[in-house]
């Protein structure tokens, strides 16, 4: 069982395709990426050796505004992994009604095995070698998995340096004193934050009495257990890469956090028990919230899947073949291109600012977010009713619909 994100990707569109009646031709073109950059780039590592990294940046669609969405610094990153991940940006922005497109891009590599200046010569490496692709009106990176603002921000040095001009508008999750927006860092987490508060509402669900688990403690899952904790869910259960942690009476996230920070690993928290990501996934939640990486509910184990509800803040966590199972056992999964459009709504915001040498307080981007929010997640909720179906596919139908709407045919 081998699930490649860019055939569930495709497996998503051709489902929405038919409550559309689209044709070959439109599903066709919406399938591939426009354009896809694969680049081999030179790095001079610290031993004085020069090493040859590949980066890729995929261009999925940009009928409704230049190509947006972050940039992956992992080992696991492949071409198929960067095609989906550009083809779900088209779809979330379209989600949020942000004026944007789909791209992705990511670089192989461990950055666990580089020194910070070799992280900093390889950001700026990889930016030489793709700028001429990327603009503020073009194509827009962002941070994703295992980068960072500081990676945001020599990025943009970089590529400001290589056009000549000052151009913060090309990359957004900046710091906040080098042109990045108050709240972006808290956005995605924030964002699915309102989507389980929205969530709530239809399901009764009183946050005192609702049992949460979230599979991930980086800057998303870690964002959104302490903002849910803030509103009285009980976080029962939170992870890293290596194991979860679970208390049935609430696990103290900031704690374990400080902990985590303090000895470099959950291990030896007091505040809790020790079980396995794998064990977290299948808890006896309400809530469930996959907030880490792709396919970790997939055809094995969604039948075993006990929480009633999932909030997919990872992008891409719920397979297509897990999609069929857990819709056959009534369990509501809030697709990530809702759930998670919360960090580049946040980057529209950044990006506007910008442009327009503005600078917004924290309130006036949440008061902004906030309503972006309820209402895709509204809109969402009455299509899943309106076509009688799952509410990923009703989800994808109306961000399809807008960008095919957009499309010169
Ligand atoms: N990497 C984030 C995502 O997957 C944010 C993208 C952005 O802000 O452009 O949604």
């Amino acid at each position: 069982m081998i699930t490649d994100p860019f055939q569930s990707s495709i497996e998503q569109l051709e489902s929405a395709a038919k409550f559309l009646g689209l044709s070959r031709e439109i599903i066709d073109q919406l399938s591939q990426p426009q354009r896809i950059v694969k680049v081999n780039f030179p790095v001079l590592m610290d031993d004085g050796n020069i090493k040859i990294f590949v980066g890729f940046r995929s261009q999925h669609n940009n009928a409704r505004g230049p190509y947006k969405g972050g940039l992956r610094f992992s080992l696991q990153v492949t071409e198929s992994e960067v095609k989906a991940l550009s083809a779900w940006m088209t779809w979330k922005c379209a989600v949020a009604g942000i004026p944007f497109g789909g791209g992705k891009g990511g670089v192989v590599v461990d950055t666990k095995q580089l020194s910070i200046t070799e992280l900093e010569r390889l950001s700026r490496a990889y930016i030489k070698a793709i700028y001429d692709v990327i603009g503020p009106n073009k194509d827009v990176p962002a941070p994703d998995m295992y980068t960072t603002p500081e990676i945001m921000a020599w990025m943009v040095d970089e590529y400001s340096k290589l056009v000549g001009e000052y151009t913060p508008a090309v990359i957004t999750g900046k710091p906040i004193d080098k042109g990045g927006s108050e709240g972006r860092t808290e956005a995605t987490g924030q964002g699915g934050v309102y989507v389980l508060e929205q969530l709530s509402q239809k399901a009764n669900l009183v946050p005192q009495n609702t049992s949460v688990a979230i599979q991930g403690s980086g800057n998303v899952g870690y964002y959104f257990a302490v903002l849910a904790q803030q509103l009285g869910y009980k976080i029962v259960a939170i992870s890293d890469s290596t194991l979860a942690l679970y208390n049935p009476d609430g696990v103290d996230v900031n704690a374990a956090m400080e902990h985590k920070k303090q000895s470099g690993s959950f291990v030896g928290f007091t505040g809790a028990s020790q079980i396995t990501n794998d064990q977290l996934l299948e808890l006896n939640v309400d809530v469930l919230v996959p907030a880490a990486v792709e396919n970790v509910i997939n055809e094995v184990n969604a039948g075993n899947i006990k929480a009633k509800y999932i909030i997919e803040m990872a992008n891409g966590p719920v397979t297509p073949e897990a999609d069929k199972i857990l819709s056959q056992r009534n369990i509501i999964s809030i697709p990530d291109i809702l759930s998670n459009s919360g960090g580049v709504t946040v980057s529209y915001f950044e990006w506007q600012q910008n442009k327009d040498n503005q600078k917004w307080t924290k309130e006036e981007v949440l008061n902004k977010l906030k309503p972006i929010m309820v209402n895709a997640f509204e809109e969402a909720w009455a299509a899943m009713g309106k076509y009688g179906t799952d509410m990923r596919t009703a989800t994808y139908v109306l961000a399809v619909k807008k960008v095919v709407d957009a499309m010169i045919k």
